[in-house]
């Protein structure tokens, strides 16, 4: 593995998303090259950054059941929320000159 593959996948590296045989190649990597290894810290350094110092919101038990409610009850149909194409299509034929 190269710098430019490595760096391809260094933040999925760092947060744990390549597997197997890639897994290795990055890591075999990073142990020989002190710039990949660099960055992949880095990564690390502002994932755990951002974790420690943005603060989590819980949403209230009341917004929570009206999601959830509206998620499990389905999406009303497209048709009735955003005009489709045909009929913006058609407006626009009808208004041009
Ligand atoms: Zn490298």
């Amino acid at each position: 593995m190269n710098c430019n593959e490595a760096s391809a996948l260094a933040v999925a590296y760092a947060d744990g998303e390549v597997e197997g045989a890639r897994a290795d190649a990055v890591k075999e990597h990073l142990s020989t090259c002190a710039d990949c290894a660099a960055a992949c810290e880095a990564v690390r350094t502002l994932r755990s950054r951002l974790r420690a110092e943005i603060p989590v919101y819980r949403a209230s038990p009341a917004l929570r059941a009206r999601v959830l409610a509206a998620a499990t009850a389905g999406a009303p149909a497209a048709s009735s929320r955003v005009p489709s194409l045909v009929a913006i299509r058609g407006s626009a034929a009808g208004s041009g000159s």
